[in-house]
Order: structure tokens, then C-alpha cells, then sequence
């Protein structure tokens, strides 16, 4: 079994053929699909979408794009949001400096709300890190030396300094088909040296189609192709792969049945 922990079921690319999307994961071996929000104030979207199938769960949270529409909010809102038995996880939050859609304040602050309310619950919070190394790490040791949280850095694409800072705070990593790209040598050598019982797989479809898709829309389907490319970086057979990496999901995202 292998577990795409990153998707966005809810976006309007997917509407068509959501069922036929969720049956083409589940005929390719994807046990569970976990559909991360990018607004709060879009939750109902995702949970209709998590109630209508039962390997699939969502978290809640604010994408650092849509930080400023969504400034201020509090820890416990997002902790009452939590309550429902979809919901597994907190984000996607975090900062994202290569894009301008969010004031770099206003990321800061929705990231530490996020973590905040990941502690409070125990829940994972899934992050958004890009071109934000330094930051992203000052505020990862800040928020730990107040309490321990658990999160991921999802489709991971920055330097080997913030991935290995993570994983000594206790975080997980994850990959997408950026994996599988040709030019991502760097980030294959990373992902050959991190250690067996932090690393994930994801699509973060409808974006980022890996290897033989790339330009086309990607589907949680594909997320076979980089745990093959992840398999074959590290060493490992692609049952090994999906056993460490479905192992390391269900231990993140403990609230998702086994
Ligand atoms: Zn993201
Ligand atoms: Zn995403």
C-alpha cells in the first residue's frame, strides 16, 4: 500500500471526475488520500469531499498564499475545526517567499498559529516551505523550545541544513514528483540521507506531475512514480518503499484508521 499525504481533491481541476480519481488511486495500491486545505473558510468543500469516501481525510488550515485574507486567525478556532473525525491534520501553513501572495508578517504569523494549535491538539501540521530556509528554521526552533509538535515539510525543495534541522526537531519530510525531475539531483542526494522513519510521499496534485506525466494534470494515481524514483534513490525495493514510507504516515497522521 502506498498513502498520497498531500492532494487538493477540492480544486475546481478534479470537479468532473473526482470519482473516477479516487478509484484510479485505489486500482494503483493508494490506501489512504489525505486533501489539505488551503483556507479555513473553505473546510466544508474538503469535508464533503472526505465524507463521500472513506480512505480519504483533509486537514485544515491556511496556505501562506492566502495568508492576509485569512490574517489573525486564532489557535483555538483552529483546534475547534479539528474536532470532526476527517479532519487528521493543521495547514498547510508556513511561509513561501518565492511567490508574493502573502505578506511575509502575515505568513509568520498564520505558521506560528498553525503550530500552536498542532500542540495543542498532538495533530501533524503540514508545511509549506519555499525559499524560506532561514526563517522557516528560526521559527521551527522558536515554536519547539515552547513544547514539541509533530509536522511534515511537504514537497520538500529546499537546502539539506533546514531538511536535517527538521528532522533533528523530530519532522518528517516529503516528497513529490520535483523527485523525479531531471535537474533535482540535489534533492535526490537528500532524499538518499534522510533517515528511513521520516520520509513521506505526496502528488500535491492537481500540481506537479512526476516523471513521464510532467505537464499534465497530476492525480494522487501517480504518486507510484515517486515513491519508484525515491525506492531506487535510496537503494531499496518499491515494496520496501511503500511499507517505511505507509508506516511513517500512520504514525504522523495517527487519527487516520490503519
Ligand atoms: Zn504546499
Ligand atoms: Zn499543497
Amino acid at each position: 500500500m502506498l498513502v498520497d499525504s498531500h492532494c487538493h481533491l477540492d480544486f475546481p481541476d478534479f470537479a468532473e471526475d473526482l470519482d473516477g480519481i479516487v478509484s484510479r488511486a485505489r486500482a494503483a495500491g493508494i490506501g489512504r488520500m489525505v486533501t489539505i486545505s488551503t483556507r479555513v473558510r473553505r473546510l466544508n468543500q474538503l469535508l464533503a469531499i472526505a465524507e463521500r469516501y472513506d480512505d480519504v481525510y483533509c486537514s485544515v488550515g491556511t496556505h501562506p498564499h492566502n495568508a492576509d485574507e485569512e490574517d489573525g486567525i486564532a489557535p483555538d478556532e483552529l483546534i475547534a475545526l479539528t474536532q470532526h473525525p476527517k479532519v487528521v491534520a493543521l495547514g498547510e501553513a508556513g511561509l513561501d517567499y518565492f511567490y508574493d501572495n502573502g505578506s511575509p508578517e502575515a505568513q509568520a504569523r498564520g505558521f506560528r498559529a498553525h503550530i500552536a494549535a498542532a500542540r495543542a491538539t498532538g495533530l501533524p501540521l503540514v508545511i509549506h516551505t519555499r525559499e524560506a530556509d532561514e526563517d522557516c528554521a528560526r521559527i521551527l526552533e522558536e515554536e519547539a523550545a515552547k513544547g514539541p509538535f509533530r509536522a511534515v515539510l511537504h514537497c520538500y525543495t529546499g537546502g539539506r541544513e533546514l531538511a536535517l534541522k527538521a528532522v533533528s526537531l523530530g519532522l518528517y519530510i516529503g516528497f513529490t514528483g520535483i523527485l523525479t525531475f531531471k535537474k533535482s539531483e540535489a534533492l535526490r542526494a537528500l532524499a538518499a540521507e534522510l533517515p528511513s522513519d521520516r520520509i513521506l510521499v505526496e502528488t500535491d496534485s492537481p500540481y506537479l506531475a512526476p516523471g513521464r506525466f510532467r505537464g499534465k494534470r497530476n492525480e494522487p494515481a501517480y504518486v507510484v512514480e515517486v515513491a519508484k524514483v525515491l525506492a531506487e534513490t535510496r537503494g531499496v525495493s518499491l515494496e520496501e518503499i511503500s511499507r517505511q514510507t505507509s508506516e511513517n504516515f500512520f504514525r504522523l497522521f495517527a487519527k487516520v484508521k490503519a
